[in-house]
């Protein structure tokens, strides 16, 4: 699987940081799934090898401008591309309302068909080629969400090892068994297809949340999951700052919530413009990144737009490619 970060800064752009938006696929397929659409996704996306012809959906976490300003134009966009294919939008209702309007008063024309389906209303995960995509309720000012990717379609690889050991004959057998049919032995037994395949084939998962004040929402979410993306928009103390009352994260509290759910792997995002990348100035980018690590003892990244992560098959997380790594001195 693999994570593009097209935007990591909360409210405001900055000019190292866009607002949210990130794009995820499955290794080597040119179909990806975006979620959030910060003002200004598309012109990021040109940066990338995306192409607007193969976006399977667009998942929107919430309906603050820094999450979906950028969805009118990117559909537009999307239909001068001459696209037909229907594109699915899971969000809050409200955005099928915003979109509506602005489809109204501007005359867009879409060569494409919008499939909406209202994110309060997900009660089950909904099937795409490459995901099964799935909500968690978070805790924001307005009803704010995460989505869970768990992947479909993997090729599963038998238990060599085992099935000679129980005396499975190679042939026919292993075949059924390949195609997730369960076969019977000569003493009368039967073999579950799923009994033989490999552990590390099993589905992998990712939660990719919007805003959120309570990280520990997603706990139970999390226990099969490999990799965690989330906002920590603050450090600590400027949290306290800031006042209280349902908003955002800071890094320690994301940090510890990844501690106690023995999560393997943490991206960060969503950062605040106050923080600078110099590691020098008051506010930097590297005092929320200390504060997560002083918190957290898994793989954890502090994203910057145009990033790419790869999560491999056993289910580790690397960094790929980063654009400007100058800038973070
Ligand atoms: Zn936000
Ligand atoms: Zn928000």
């Amino acid at each position: 699987m693999e994570l593009t970060f097209l935007g990591t800064s909360s409210g405001v752009p900055t000019k190292l940081r866009n607002v949210s938006g990130l794009a995820l696929r499955k290794q080597a397929s040119k179909f990806w799934y975006l979620v959030d659409c910060g003002e200004g996704t598309q012109h990021q996306l040109l940066n990338t090898n995306l192409s607007l012809k193969h976006l399977r959906a667009i998942c929107i976490t919430h309906v603050h401008g820094d999450h979906c300003y950028g969805l009118p134009g990117l559909l537009a966009t999307t239909a001068m591309s001459g696209r037909t294919e229907p594109m699915t939008i899971i969000a809050p209702k409200g955005i099928k309302e915003f979109i509506s309007a602005v489809i109204k008063t501007t005359d867009i024309h879409l060569s494409y068909e919008l499939n909406f389906v209202a994110v309060e209303e997900l009660d089950s995960p909904m099937e795409f080629e490459e995901f099964d995509i799935n909500q968690v309720e978070l805790s924001h000012r307005v009803p704010s969400f995460g989505y869970t990717f768990v992947e479909r379609n993997i090729s599963k690889k038998l238990d060599t090892d085992k099935l000679d050991s129980l005396g499975v004959p190679r042939g026919p057998l292993w075949g059924k068994l390949q195609t997730g049919e369960s076969i019977v032995l000569d003493e009368g037994k039967e073999l579950k297809a799923e009994d033989c395949y490999l552990e590390n084939k099993a589905p992998r998962k990712v939660i990719i949340c919007g805003d959120n004040d309570t990280p520990d929402l997603i706990m139970e979410e999390s226990t099969n999951a490999s990799l965690v993306v989330h906002e920590a928009t603050y450090t600590k103390k400027i949290a306290e700052k800031v006042g209280p009352g349902p908003q955002h994260s800071c890094a320690k509290t994301v940090a510890e919530f990844a501690e106690s759910s023995k999560l393997k792997n943490l991206i960060l995002t969503h950062f605040s413009a106050r923080y600078q990348p110099d590691r020098d100035k008051p506010d930097s980018i590297f005092d929320i990144e200390n504060e997560a690590r002083q918190n957290y003892s898994g793989n954890l990244f502090i994203a910057n737009d145009l990033d790419v992560y790869q999560l491999d098959k056993q289910g580790y997380v690397k960094r790929l490619h980063t654009k400007d790594r100058e800038a973070y001195k």
